[in-house]
């Protein structure tokens, strides 16, 4: 009687139409239901895994918002987050509120229909750690379970929260950070009462693993490695030690990468889980494993054992990976007619550039094929299940121009999957990255250690970088069908590093846009037939729910991540807070215009003779750019250093040696830039302040000519290099 009572209450809360109520008591009991059985049901009416259920496909049955209605949806509300950084979660939706994840690891519970905050957790980031997190201070998600919201924090702990209150129930470390610098940005994932999380590190040199903790007491119950460490220590399975085999030099004291920041997926079916392994750490093979060696298991998808984190299969998608090449991208389930046999597979859309089709029962590759612009590799043997690379690939003799660049020809950004159209849709990428040795390389604990030049040097000033860029980087909408392994259909964008996919059972796809659009597409011909001004550059996945009756979409809007960051694109306005924005059919919001951005006259940069410009440059390159943008050229959140207040100037050294604004993020350098170096990288930074203000200021027919060369010479530049 009492199972049955379970039963009935289960099948209500879930699988009848949400209502809102966003009580304690309602939240209570709502979220008590989400367990391993709710997430794998396929219910649509509710959004409760990362990816919906644990197949991942981003795919909703719901269908009031459809091809023929679309044109009727409109802003039903939209929620200023705290912050106005890059916005990456999928909010989780149970029963009419909302659960997501903003900056800082900050997280939010709204009530869907009205977006009134029902709670916020705050877990006091420290601001100094910003600076191990390769690709700005975002966090792609929580996860709930049996009353509880789980999520990592940027400092690699990991907490979980009382659904219907935001009480801390527990937390934990979940990695060492004295020991590598770990920073979580992903979503954990929840299974059979057990959180499994990874993290980031492998831009600084980190060693990679997943760890699976009690749901309800915080206790971490297994931790599977993903490079092995060094041999003098043991090893702490069998498949470290198989791994060990692939490996030379002593690749543990860089930490070797492997970090496992995005995907991971549980199998109800096979009772198995699938973690996707990124970098090897550094980027550059040769200083990692000097006498090359597949390095195990760096971008390879692995299969493991959830109650015990036992290895059981592999399947690694670059061997020796040497370009920043992870294979942790969005792992999607599902299971597809192939050569006459339905098989359960893995689909993945990595950053190589390959489609891959791999077989989840025993890890067999069935097909891989490219959906970008390639020229590492010329196709896969299907017979090895290893890629043909190219001469060029491995940039062994002199610097090389490769595609996909590090960016990837896709990177975290969700794809979705239609069964009604049986298409992959792919935020995809198209760019190229020059990939060149540094000299002497010398590791440097909380720096960046890639082993290759960041500094790309394309354009002798920051214009016609600027205008390079629009041609040799490029994204696209792409539609993919992976039964014939070719595009159906693929939308392009002016820019690469747009946003993640939603598929609905309305023939509709949703996805956001660089430049700040959120759109609708058909689903089965890719026509645009909706648009809304999100004010801002969009790059969260889209997630679809109903409450009482009504169908919603809610997406989040906040510009920045790695490419936000780097890419050294200059916005016209301030950046606007970062919202969460809600859609329904007949609402009419809008919202408010961009606050104008604020300029400050730099001071002139004095005589800086061309040697020290360079040596700026380099300077700022390594240490500077990752957050401060290429070429100083900032998106805006952090602040652009060719447009401070004068005070900023004259204190430079405080700021850039002694940290006096940690406390802001901006840590000090001294323990690896002298006075010297900070000296240069201030001339550089003011000779391009200077460059700016005369670009600004230029008028006449003299400036329309120079702005009219460097467009030709960007075409002709962007034309070659399309020819790479
Ligand atoms: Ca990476």
């Amino acid at each position: 009687m009492r199972f049955f009572l379970c039963a009935l209450t289960s099948f209500m809360l879930i699988s009848a139409p949400a209502f809102a109520a966003t009580d304690v008591q309602s939240i209570r009991q709502a979220t008590a239901n989400v367990d391993t059985a709710a997430i794998a049901a396929t219910t649509s009416e509710n959004w409760l895994g990362h990816g919906n259920d644990y197949r991942e496909q981003r795919y909703s049955e719901l269908k009031q918002i459809s091809a023929d209605t679309v044109a009727n949806l409109g802003l039903a509300w939209s929620f200023d987050t705290d912050f106005n950084r890059g916005l990456e979660a999928t909010p989780i939706v149970v029963d009419g509120v909302i659960f997501v994840s903003a900056n800082w690891s900050v997280v939010y519970a709204l009530d869907a229909k009205t977006g009134k905050q029902l709670w916020k957790y705050d877990p006091a980031v420290p601001r100094e750690w910003a600076k191990m997190a390769c690709c700005d201070v975002v966090n792609r998600g929580v996860a709930v379970y049996q009353g509880k919201v789980i999520f990592g924090t940027l400092d690699a702990r990991l907490i979980a929260l009382d659904a219907a209150t935001g009480e801390k129930i527990w937390e934990t470390q979940s990695a060492d950070i004295t020991a590598y610098p770990y920073t979580i940005t992903g979503a954990p994932r929840v299974f059979k009462d057990k959180v499994l999380i990874g993290n980031g590190g492998a831009e600084y040199g980190a060693r990679g693993f997943v760890a699976a903790f009690d749901v309800n007491s915080g206790e971490e119950l297994w931790r599977f490695y993903t490079v092995p460490g060094n041999p003098a220590d043991g090893f702490e399975s069998a498949a470290m030690e198989k791994a060990a085999a692939t490996w030379t030099g002593k690749w543990w004291e860089y930490g070797g990468g492997g970090t496992v920041w995005d995907s991971m997926v549980y199998d109800p079916e096979l009772d198995q889980l699938y973690i996707g392994v990124g970098n090897g750490s550094p980027w550059n093979q040769k200083v990692r494993s000097p006498g090359g060696g597949d390095n195990l298991y760096l971008s390879s998808i692995v299969a493991l054992n959830p109650d015990t984190g036992e290895y059981l299969w592999h399947y690694q998608e670059t061997p020796g990976e040497s370009w920043d090449y992870t294979a942790t991208q969005h792992i999607m389930l599902a299971d597809m007619e192939w050569q006459g046999e339905t098989r359960k597979v893995i689909w993945q859309a990595p950053k190589n550039g390959f489609f891959f089709i791999i077989d989840r029962e025993n890890g067999k590759l069935l097909s891989a094929e490219p959906y970008a612009r390639v020229n590492w590799a010329t196709h896969y043997d299907l017979d090895t299940g290893r890629p043909v690379e190219t001469e060029r690939a491995r940039y062994e003799t002199k610097p090389e121009f490769i595609r996909p660049s590090s960016m990837g020809a896709h990177n975290w950004q969700p794809m979705a999957y239609s069964p009604d159209t049986g298409l992959v849709y792919i935020p995809a990428i198209d760019a190229l990255f020059k990939y060149e040795d540094v000299e002497d390389y010398l590791h440097k604990w909380g720096q960046w250690n890639l082993g290759v030049k960041l500094e790309q040097d394309a354009a002798p000033n920051h214009v016609l970088a600027q205008l390079m860029m629009k041609q040799v980087a490029t994204g696209s909408l792409l539609a993919w069908n992976p039964t014939t392994q070719s595009a159906a259909w693929s939308v392009p964008y002016p820019m690469p590093w747009n946003g993640g996919l939603l598929a609905t059972g309305g023939n509709l796809v949703f996805q956001g846009t660089a430049t700040g659009e959120f759109r609708a597409y058909a689903a089965d011909s890719g026509d645009q037939l909706w648009q809304f001004d999100a004010r801002t550059g969009v790059m969260a996945a889209p997630v679809t729910y109903t409450v009482d009756g009504e169908q919603y979409i809610t997406v989040l809007a906040g510009w920045g991540g790695a490419f936000g960051l780097i890419a050294g694109i200059e916005q016209v306005t301030q950046p606007p807070p970062s919202r969460i924005l809600t859609f329904k059919l007949g609402a009419k919001g809008e919202l408010p215009v961009n606050p104008v951005k604020q300029i400050n006259p730099a001071p002139e940069p004095g005589e800086v003779s061309a040697e020290d410009l360079a040596a700026g440059r380099t300077l700022y390159h390594e240490f500077c750019a990752g957050c401060h943008g290429t070429d100083a050229v900032s998106n805006g959140a952090v602040p652009d250093l060719r447009h401070l207040p004068s005070v900023y100037y004259d204190n430079f050294d405080k700021i850039v040696l002694d940290g006096v604004m940690r406390k802001m993020g901006m840590v000090g350098f001294r323990d690896v830039l002298t006075e010297e170096d900070s000296a240069l990288i201030k001339a550089y930074v003011l000779t391009q302040a200077q460059e700016d203000r005369e670009i600004r200021e230029a008028k006449g027919w003299w400036a329309s000519v120079k702005m009219a060369f460097y467009k030709v010479v960007a075409a002709i530049l962007g034309w070659v290099m399309n020819y790479v």
